[in-house]
């Protein structure tokens, strides 16, 4: 399975390169930092640097992981999604720390590989906020028939790796109240994800990020810095 996935990776990863020189677009391989409104500064892993002068700017970083405060991933016993795509061996006890569509979608392919998966999750329904409310009662019920286990309602307090190498899961009630402990051999830590706008030099072209690290756009996506180019947009 793991090589059946490195392949579709390599295959896709591939297929954009490809695409790229197809379409005549010019792939630097670095980390990209806003240096002025109308530059970018590459720093490749050897540190050499590239500064590219540009019309316009594309922000489209992704996101990363939310941390949950107190547990440190080391994407071995201690797993996102991504660590949670590339483990070893199947799990013995799988605890996956909220249940929304990530943690669902991970924990029901070890639960079908023979790992017995609880997730604990602070909603009192599986899916995450938003989610249809039939859709969701439904697809936790053919979860459960797999044998997949939930804990609604309920938080996690913390987690500490035992030096027999087991974790413990401290949880409560979300509404205060009965506490209890979980053990697993691996944790899955899917609260979230969040934009991924650190250490992007957008300071220093004078963007400054809302309280959700979100960047603020107009109702056509533009930042509050215009390019200093003039803009001529084509009519549709
Ligand atoms: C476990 C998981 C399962 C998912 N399943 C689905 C699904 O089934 N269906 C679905 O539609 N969506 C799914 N998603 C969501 C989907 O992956 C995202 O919506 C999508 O990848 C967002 O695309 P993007 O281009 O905005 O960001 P990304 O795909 O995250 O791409 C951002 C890229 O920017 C690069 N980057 C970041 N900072 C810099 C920098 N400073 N310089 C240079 N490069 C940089 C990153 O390395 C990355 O390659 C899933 C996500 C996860 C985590």
């Amino acid at each position: 399975m793991m090589s059946q996935k490195s392949g579709a990776v390599k295959a896709l990863t591939g297929g954009i390169a490809h695409l790229f020189k197809q379409n005549k677009i010019t792939h630097v391989n670095g980390f990209g930092k806003i240096t002025g409104s109308n530059e970018v500064t590459a720093t490749a892993s050897d540190g050499s640097q590239q500064v590219i002068n540009t019309k316009n700017i594309l922000i489209a970083t992704g996101s990363e992981v939310t941390p949950f405060p107190g547990i440190q991933i080391d994407e071995e016993s201690v797993v996102s999604s991504t660590g949670a795509l590339s483990l070893k061996k199947v799990p013995e006890e799988l605890i996956v720390i909220g249940a929304g569509v990530i943690g669902v979608e991970l924990g029901s392919v070890w639960q079908r590989l023979g790992a017995k998966v609880t997730a604990v999750e602070f909603l009192g329904h599986v899916g995450g906020m938003g989610i249809d409310m039939e859709i969701s009662k439904n697809f936790q019920r053919i979860l459960q028939k797999q044998g997949m286990k939930f804990k609604l309602g309920t938080k996690v307090m913390g987690a500490t790796k035992r030096p027999d190498g087991l974790i413990d899961v401290a949880v409560e009630a979300a509404a205060g109240g009965k506490s209890e402990t979980l053990t697993c051999d691996v944790l899955l830590v899917c609260i979230g994800r969040r934009p991924f706008t650190q250490n992007l030099g957008l300071e220093s072209v004078g963007i400054e990020l809302d309280n959700r690290g979100r960047i603020p756009i107009n109702n056509r996506f533009q930042t509050k810095v215009p390019s200093t180019v003039p803009e001529r947009l084509p009519h549709f």
